[in-house]
C-alpha cells in the first residue's frame, strides 16, 4: 500500500506562491520520493491548476480538492462541482474535514453524501474524523468515530476499489495547535478505524489507506508514520513550506 502525504493549504497561497512552493516542493522530492509513496497537495480552488500544472508530469504527485458539492450542477452559489473539479486533473476530494465541520456546520448525513458521490464521480476520497477535547475527556473516542465513519461512508458501495477509500484520523484537539496526539492514542485509534472499516466492507478494509493528521511537522513525522495502521498523514500548517513539507514527505527514510 501507498502511502499518502497530504498537504492542505486551506485559505492560504495566491496563485504566485502557490506556483513557487509547487516547484520547490517537486524540486526537493521528486528524486528522492520512493515508489511506495505519494505526495497529494490540496490548493485552495484558485490555485489547482497551476498546481496541477507543476505536477502534471510528475510521478508520485497528485492534486485535488479540499471541497466540492454532491451534485451535478446547478443553483448552488458559491459551490464547486466535482465535474468542475475533475477538468482540473483533480484525482482527489477531502470530506468531512473538522473545519467544514465544526467552523462551516456540515453535518455527518452531508459529509456522508459528499463522500458517496465523489466516489461514484470516480475520485480518490478521504474522509475526515476525529474527537473534539470534551469527546476525549468524557471516554466517548470510539464512539464518536464509530459514528462517524458509519454516516461518513453509508453511501459507500461494497465493491468500491478499496485504494480509492481512504481515512485520515484527525483528531480535533491536536490540529493546528502544536499538540500532536501520542503513540498509543493514534495506533488505539488507528486500529479502532480499521476495525471498523472490516465490519463494514471486509478484506477489502486492508487496502484503505487511515491517515494521521494533527500538528505534523518534520521532527514527529518519521515516529508517526512507522506507527501500526499509519498509511500516511494529513498535513495543514507544515505543509505551507515547501522545506517542511518535503521533509515530512521524506520522513523516515
Ligand atoms: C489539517 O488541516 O488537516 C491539519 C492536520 O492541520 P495541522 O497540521 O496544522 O494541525
Amino acid at each position: 500500500m501507498k502511502k499518502l502525504m497530504a498537504a492542505n493549504w486551506k485559505m492560504h497561497m495566491t496563485r504566485a506562491e502557490a506556483i513557487e512552493t509547487a516547484a520547490q516542493l517537486a524540486l526537493l522530492t521528486e528524486s528522492k520520493l520512493p515508489k511506495d509513496r505519494e505526495v497529494l497537495v490540496l490548493p485552495p480552488f484558485t490555485a489547482l491548476e497551476t498546481v496541477g500544472g507543476t505536477f502534471k508530469d510528475k510521478g508520485g504527485f497528485s492534486w485535488g480538492a479540499q471541497n466540492f458539492y454532491p451534485a451535478e450542477k446547478g443553483a448552488f452559489t458559491g459551490e464547486i462541482s466535482s465535474a468542475m473539479l475533475a477538468d482540473l486533473g483533480c484525482t482527489y476530494l477531502l470530506a468531512g474535514h473538522s473545519e467544514r465541520r465544526h467552523v462551516l456546520g456540515e453535518d455527518d448525513t452531508f459529509v456522508g453524501e459528499k463522500v458517496g458521490f465523489g466516489l461514484e464521480k470516480g475520485f480518490r476520497v478521504i474522509l475526515c474524523v476525529g474527537e473534539t477535547i470534551e469527546q476525549r475527556r468524557a471516554g466517548k473516542v470510539a464512539d464518536v468515530l464509530a459514528t462517524q465513519l458509519h454516516a461518513g461512508l453509508v453511501d459507500v458501495q461494497k465493491g468500491v476499489e478499496p485504494e480509492r477509500v481512504s481515512i485520515a484520523y484527525e483528531p480535533v484537539w491536536a490540529i493546528g495547535t502544536g499538540e500532536v496526539a501520542g503513540p498509543d492514542e493514534i495506533v488505539q485509534a488507528h486500529d479502532f478505524v480499521r476495525d471498523q472499516l472490516r465490519e463494514l466492507f471486509g478484506r477489502a478494509a486492508g487496502k484503505m489507506r487511515i491517515l494521521y493528521g494533527g500538528s505534523v511537522k518534520p521532527a514527529n513525522a518519521a515516529d508517526i508514520l512507522s506507527l501500526d495502521n499509519v498509511n500516511g498523514v494529513l498535513v495543514g500548517g507544515a505543509s505551507l513550506a515547501a522545506d517542511s513539507f518535503s521533509a515530512i514527505a521524506l520522513a523516515g527514510l
